[in-house]
């Protein structure tokens, strides 16, 4: 294919799909940051004026992006909305502004050294998606920079042929530039799973590979390329016989994401007649459309951390509220499990500022956290409760560790129901309350807690951390964290067993609920709703609708009676094998499979 040698790069598929062609390499060439010491208080003031001059154009910019992102788009205008809070951020505008006039510098040399500084306090930040949001910081830097230097054009918006997108980073308001008809694929140096590339590129089925490092540098353009948007491997000037296998891949995938996609909106049912809710799991109200697109019955866990880490202060209950409402609209009467805030062990809020703990995993986290701090409980909980008058909304407590602790959150969600009927505001008055199963204890008195609440939902991730105790995040231990472990399996069917006696349901929202190779096991214990990443639907509801559950429920029977998580997952193999052959024999890169 092309005369220079084949070269391969491995960064994060982020948005699933095989894309070949022609690589646009975005230049975004640095923009130059001159110093010039100020010789007195006329050019300082002049300095001013053009910084203030460029904060004006750039946030001109910004809204005239956010104005033409679309109806397809208008759910990512609140990326642009955090560049633009972030243009007003003080530890940019007026940082810049103290130093031109302390430090007698250019305004570009002055809004580098606020950017250096920002850089400081985003890398002591111990939570890693705040921490790469400094990306934010420095997109919006160089926004302004470029007004500054006078070199705002970009090359995005003349984009009228067929290419492969290489840039270092993209924000909404590029891809606003962009006529996304002519864009196979995107690859990036910067960004991961949450980046905006990626929220985007599965928003618009466009494979994407993000987090290269050094893509820019090593692609030219017009190189031929190779995007693998699930396995994020990149082929750059790919020879002849790779170039034929991906040919044949990307072929294979398509037919295979035509066909699981239009059959994804098809319910869960086993062929012996069990049906089972497939859920998703969310962070962002913005998600909402993609769940929708990859057929999610439900959202399974809304994880509320991202309204408290978005933002330097408190979202208000009218900000939690209209977030929660617009969720329980776009999903039109499907349930959605709100589940209270989970701040806390390896989970940081700017907004909140959280005593340092020697061991925060077993710390003030998560149900504890609400409980110590009412007021900041009580406004979340008057805001689930005030959206539940808008669809199927549930209430779902993290981390419950026994019926005493539980009992107090009901408590304080009576007080809320109370005052809320006083006011006369609407809500739904038989409201579903449910709790996470994640610590062992709540899996031990199963039975006991299972008589307060309206459902069960298991936590896998936690409830492997804290019955092996593998710290989750920790990358020593990370082959012990086994969720095929006969403990787990063991846990989770006492919580099936205590949950179905008293008439609840019983789901999982853990990762292991979309781990495909999990799921017959999952249905064969008893589960009635797994919910996961909504990528991950298709296949887990197309596995489903071939599983038949009298058989799986032999065959959990039979993987409770092994000793080793060894021996179950080879069981578990040989099963899949046999039952699923044309699955899990080779299959093309699925979407779940991240
Ligand atoms: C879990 O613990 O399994 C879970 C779904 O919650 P999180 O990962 O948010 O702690
Ligand atoms: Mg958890």
């Amino acid at each position: 294919m092309s005369a220079s040698k084949e070269k391969a790069m491995q960064g994060v598929g982020v948005s699933p799909g095989i894309a070949i062609g022609r690589a646009l390499v975005v230049a975004r060439n640095p923009v130059q940051v001159p110093y010039r010491p100020l010789e007195n208080q006329e050019q300082a003031r002049r300095e001013v004026e053009r910084f203030q001059s460029a904060l004006a154009a750039t946030r001109a910019e910004l809204t005239a992006a956010r104005d033409e992102l679309g109806d397809a788009m208008a759910d990512y205008s609140y990326i642009i909305d955090a560049h633009l809070s972030i243009l007003q951020d003080k530890m940019i505008s007026q940082r810049t502004l103290d130093l031109i006039s302390r430090q007698k510098i250019n305004a570009e040399w002055a809004l580098s050294l606020a950017e250096a500084e920002a850089k400081q306090v985003f890398e002591n930040i111990q939570d890693e998606y705040i921490r790469s949001r400094f990306s934010d910081v420095a997109y919006v830097t160089e926004l302004l920079l470029r007004h500054m230097s006078g070199q705002n054009h970009s090359q995005l918006s003349t984009i009228r042929e067929k290419v492969v997108v290489v840039a270092h980073d993209l924000s909404p308001a590029d891809t606003t530039q962009m006529d996304l008809d002519w864009i196979m694929g995107f690859v990036t140096d910067m960004g991961g799973p949450t980046s905006h590339t990626a929220i985007m590129a599965q928003a618009k089925a466009i494979p994407a590979v993000v987090g290269l490092e050094r893509v820019t540098s090593e692609v030219s353009g017009g190189d031929f390329v190779i995007v693998d948007g699930s396995s994020g491997d990149l082929i750059i000037n790919p020879d002849d016989e790779t170039l034929h296998d991906y040919r044949d891949k990307q072929e294979a995938y398509e037919l295979y994401a035509q066909e699981i996609l239009t059959q994804a909106h098809l319910a869960a049912e086993t062929v012996d007649g069990r049906f089972l809710d497939v859920g998703a799991n969310i962070e962002l109200s913005e998600e909402v459309g993609t769940v929708l697109t990859y057929g999610a019955e439900s959202i399974g866990l809304y994880r509320t951390e991202f309204l408290y880490v978005s933002q330097a202060t408190l979202p208000s209950e009218e900000d939690l509220f209209a977030n929660f409402q617009a969720v329980a609209l776009r999903m039109e009467g499907r349930p959605v499990n709100i589940r209270t805030l989970d701040i806390g062990g390896d989970k940081f809020a700017s907004s909140l500022e959280l005593a340092p703990e020697i061991n925060p995993a077993l710390g003030l986290r998560a149900i504890r956290y609400c409980l110590k701090e009412r007021e900041l409980f009580k406004n979340q909980l008057r805001a689930i409760l005030r959206a539940s008058a808008f669809g199927e909304v549930r209430v779902m407590f993290p981390l419950i560790s026994g019926v005493g602790e539980l009992l107090q959150a009901k408590e304080v969600l009576a007080e809320v129901t109370e005052e809320l009927s006083a006011k006369g505001v609407d809500f739904d008055p038989d409201m579903k309350v449910g709790i996470m199963i994640e610590v062992p204890s709540a899996v031990a008195v199963a039975d006991l807690l299972a008589e307060h609440v309206d459902f069960f939902s298991i936590g896998t991730n936690d409830l492997i951390q804290y019955s092996l105790a593998i710290d989750r995040v920790n990358e020593y231990v990370a082959h012990l964290y086994q969720p095929l472990h006969p403990a787990v399996l063991r846990m989770v069917r006492q919580v099936v067993n205590a949950g179905h006696a008293e008439g609840i349901t019983v789901s999982m929202c853990g990762e292991m609920a979309g781990d495909v190779r999990s799921v017959p096991l999952l249905l064969g214990l008893g589960l009635d709703g797994l919910s996961m990443n909504a990528l991950a639907i298709p296949r887990v509801k197309q596995i489903l609708r071939q599983a038949s559950a009298r058989t799986w429920r032999d065959l959990a029977r039979h993987a409770l009676s092994y000793a080793t998580a060894a021996e179950v997952s080879a069981f578990v193999d040989r099963e899949l094998g046999r039952h699923f052959s044309e699955i899990f024999g080779p299959v093309p890169a699925d979407p779940g499979a991240r």
